[in-house]
């Protein structure tokens, strides 16, 4: 018997790297074998010296395709299989290695929004809907653009087995969110990438682009982001560690640094309205849904828990935004 596999990779397309995939055919007893690609058709190579490799790094059931076919998440690698350069898996990788005493732990709410055409789901053909209100968790035919297809992105993901929990309509018609996690740094970005991978290729079956655009209509409407939930053992465990770490993503020249990693078109997005921080303040607060970095309110009556930065774009890189958040909270966090 033979099996599918469909390899999926991320490209080096700049500002924002895009998803891959390509199937091979594999007998049952065979084991997943690194595969090559035309990495000039993927801004990762030029043409004279054009193959990259593909080495599988997570795989999982292939909920589209059903029976013993499969999804398998690649590392790209050059032909002397050392980690290409826009490979930032590989970069987390050590980083996660060098903490993985302090147990992080990432949950991370992807936000993104629904495009048929040139407007997102529930925009009117050349107009405006109703103004942001009634959308956000909204129920009914005026609320509610494209729940077949976030219905069906969730059965797939569950039957994939990521570990999804939780999904919720947003502020603007045709915005929704998924969250993954909690899960360890690189557990927490693979299988993010994978639900990325597996939400476009939902919304293709009913005519509809996905956009991870960080601000998708200009003006009055909220922007799409990726709250990044972060805490380590002692973060579970105690208030102390919930401050340290809040403070070290504060620390001098951290704020710049990390956001520039949130993401392409920050600046859009961090305006200080529309529930954002300025991307070039930074701030911290319990319950604080202005603020940079918020504590959630049963965090601090608890006294131990975790902490939301509310900084990334939709369209951050996962591998990228983990690994800052590890490296910044943990360095402090052992001193
Ligand atoms: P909100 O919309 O109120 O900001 P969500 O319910 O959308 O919150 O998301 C909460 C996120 O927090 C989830 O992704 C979940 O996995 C994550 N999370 C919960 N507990 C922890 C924890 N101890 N460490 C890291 N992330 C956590
Ligand atoms: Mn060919
Ligand atoms: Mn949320
Ligand atoms: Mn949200
Ligand atoms: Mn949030």
């Amino acid at each position: 018997m033979s099996y599918r596999a469909e390899y999926i990779w991320i490209d080096g397309t700049a500002p924002t790297a895009q998803l891959r995939s390509k199937t091979r055919i594999l007998a049952d007893w065979d084991e997943l074998p690194l595969w090559g690609f035309d990495g000039s058709s993927t801004n990762q190579a030029e043409g004279h010296s054009s193959d990259r490799v593909l080495k599988p790094v997570f795989t999982c059931p292939d909920p589209i395709r059903g029976g013993q076919n499969l999804l398998v998440l690649c590392e790209v690698l050059d032909t002397d299989m050392k980690p290409h350069a826009s490979n930032t898996r590989a970069q987390l990788r050590q980083v996660a290695v060098q903490f993985a005493q302090q147990e992080p732990l990432f949950g991370i709410e992807q936000e993104y929004t629904l495009f048929q055409g040139s407007r997102p789901l529930g925009f009117p053909e050349g107009g405006y809907p109703a103004p942001q209100g009634g959308y956000y968790c909204g129920v009914g035919a005026g609320e509610i653009f494209g729940r077949e297809i976030v219905e069906k992105h969730l059965e797939y993901c569950l039957a994939a087995g990521l570990g999804i929990c939780g999904i919720n309509a947003e502020v603007m018609p045709g915005q929704w969110e998924f969250q993954v996690g909690p899960l360890s740094p690189v557990d927490v970005a693979d299988q993010l990438w994978v639900a990325r991978w597996l939400l476009h290729r939902t919304a293709e079956e009913f005519g509809v682009r996905v956009t991870l655009d960080p601000k998708p209509v200009k003006g009055d409407w909220n922007g799409a982001g990726a709250h990044t939930n972060f805490s380590t053992r002692a973060m579970r465990e105690g208030y102390d560690p919930i401050i340290t770490a809040c403070e070290a993503l504060g620390a001098e020249g951290k704020p710049i640094q990390h956001v520039s990693y949130y993401g392409a078109g920050i600046e859009s997005r961090l305006t200080g309205l529309h529930e954002t921080a300025p991307w070039d303040e930074f701030s911290y607060g319990v319950s604080d849904r202005g603020a940079s970095v918020r504590i959630p309110w049963q965090v601090e009556v608890d006294k131990k828990g975790y902490i939301e930065d509310r900084r990334p774009n939709a369209n951050v890189d996962p591998y990228e935004v983990t690994r800052l958040i590890v490296d910044t909270c943990c360095t402090a966090l052992e001193r």
